[in-house]
């Protein structure tokens, strides 16, 4: 896996680190429900996935998802043999909180449009997903 200037806030998952509130973080009630159940306040803000080396504070041990693509020798899912994989299954558990369920949008528009274009894209993406209506046919749309 290789880290270079144009990646280093992207993790493999397709994470999108810079908007995570976890490394924009001054205190918010997340990061402080984080903080009482014992995570280091040290470890905010998080200066992302690829510097942690998937040791993501919100995580209770190192992400396998990053290990596996350091395994699989790519610098994101979209380039592996197995992509899209069971551990990038959407999950409607935590949904409302965790962004999990767009990480294959991300992967699919970071792939297709490459990896600038996706990163001017991707805070739109993560607002129509907790913010926007859902319109079937249309998808979320903000009003
Ligand atoms: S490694 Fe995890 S906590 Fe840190 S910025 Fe990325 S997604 Fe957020
Ligand atoms: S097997 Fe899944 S988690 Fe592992 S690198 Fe491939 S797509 Fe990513």
């Amino acid at each position: 896996m290789k880290t270079t200037n144009e990646n280093r806030m992207a993790a493999p998952c397709g994470t999108y680190c810079e908007i995570c509130f976890a490394h924009q973080a001054g205190a918010n009630a997340v990061i402080e429900s984080l903080v009482a159940r014992g995570i280091p306040r040290d470890r905010f803000p998080c200066p992302g996935c690829r510097e942690v080396q998937g040791a993501c504070p919100v995580l209770e041990t190192p992400c396998s998802t990053y290990r596996c693509a350091v395994e699989k020798g790519v610098d994101f899912c979209h380039e592996c043999a197995e992509f899209p994989c069971d551990k990038l299954n959407p999950a409607a558990h935590r949904a409302e909180t965790l962004p999990h369920n767009i990480k294959i949008f991300h992967l699919c528009f970071m792939k297709q449009q490459g990896l600038e274009a996706w990163k001017a894209k991707a805070a739109d993406i993560q607002k129509r997903y907790y913010k926007g209506a859902m319109r079937v046919g249309e998808g979320p749309v903000l009003e």
